[in-house]
């Protein structure tokens, strides 16, 4: 009887543990040029929570950028209310407490205006000390100007960045990685389409299990993408095959970083709700804002993963 009762209890220790102690998400946002922004909060949102493994908050500058066109969705984030003003505006009361959470997802995009010197300040010492960053698609648009949150996000593009900023980096058509150095601005992409991604560094905790080559959904693929790049892992490129791609070239998709002790999650995917709905966008995200947090991934990938020749999607329902 001791024996089965005691076997019983370790058994359930784990699942006890995980649902308990649940991974603390802030998923900030506010000011995007992609206008999907207040929707894809909430659907990032849920997904995280779809896991099991997650509690999600969000945190939102009062003056909104771009929110109109999924307003239906701003609501949703709890944050009471906000004003969507025709240009960026900084907002002066911005502090989210980044301490009381393990890992932070921003939703910002091209434009935001800068955040308030200490909050900056704040993020640089929560990443130092360990914290988790995960940066989606437009928000490697974000703050040129701003060094440290550069060096989170290894690559940016747009705003001002150029060769001061740091090299090129992407992989040839030969699989070899380059860094290049050359002038030149930073940021391209060709049309949206269904981009085909290769895992590059395959026994990472985010992409161990996937396979080499799977593919998007209808995306972005950003290409000239410049920046410090150190302590970066080019975990997957995407080509453009959209037939006026800018580059040549294998740009970086997925990147794992860290930065002091922290640790930051970097997809370019997500350009739209149907980028999102992607399951290859949705399983590298929530594995990356995992490994942000932890170090690392206890998430299966699932079935319907995308394959080498199967885009595959999952149609968004809000929970209510
Ligand atoms: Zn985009």
């Amino acid at each position: 009887m001791m024996k089965i009762s005691l076997i019983f209890l370790i058994g359930f220790l784990p699942f006890a543990f995980s649902t308990e102690a649940k991974l603390k998400v802030l998923i900030i946002d506010g000011q995007n040029n992609h206008e999907v922004w207040p929707k894809s909060t909430i659907m990032m949102k849920q997904y995280l929570e779809e896991t099991g493994l997650f509690k999600v908050d969000i945190c939102r500058t009062k003056f909104t950028w771009k929110g109109e066109r999924e307003k239906a969705y701003l609501p949703l984030a709890g944050v009471g209310e906000t004003q969507d003003l025709k240009e960026p505006k900084s907002d002066p009361d911005f502090f989210p407490a980044f301490s009381k959470y393990d890992v932070v997802v921003s939703n910002f995009g091209w434009m935001a205006a800068d955040w308030p010197k200490t909050t900056q300040k704040a993020l640089e010492k929560f990443m130092a000390k360990g914290g988790g960053f995960v940066s989606v698609h437009a928000a490697d648009n974000s703050f040129p100007d701003w060094l440290e949150y550069n060096k989170m996000i290894g690559l940016g593009g747009w705003g001002d960045r150029n060769e001061k900023d740091g090299p090129y980096v992407y992989y040839s058509n030969e699989g070899e990685l380059i860094r290049d150095n050359s002038p030149g601005g930073a940021g391209a992409h060709g049309p949206q389409h269904i981009i085909p991604v290769t895992v590059r560094v395959a026994d990472h905790p985010i992409t161990k299990g996937m396979p080499k080559k799977w593919l998007t959904t209808k995306d972005e693929c950003y290409a000239k993408l410049r920046g410090p790049g150190e302590n970066m892992i080019i975990l997957a490129t995407g080509k453009d095959m959209s037939g006026k791609a800018p580059t040549d070239r294998h740009e970086p998709v997925l990147m794992a970083l860290t930065y002091g002790k922290g640790r930051i999650f970097h997809t370019t995917l997500g350009h739209d709700d149907y980028s999102c709905e992607s399951v290859g966008f949705i399983i590298s995200f929530t594995r990356g804002v995992e490994w942000a947090a932890t170090g690392k991934v206890s998430q299966p990938i699932p079935s319907d993963f995308p394959t080498a020749e199967e885009s595959t999607s999952r149609k968004f329902e809000l929970k209510k």
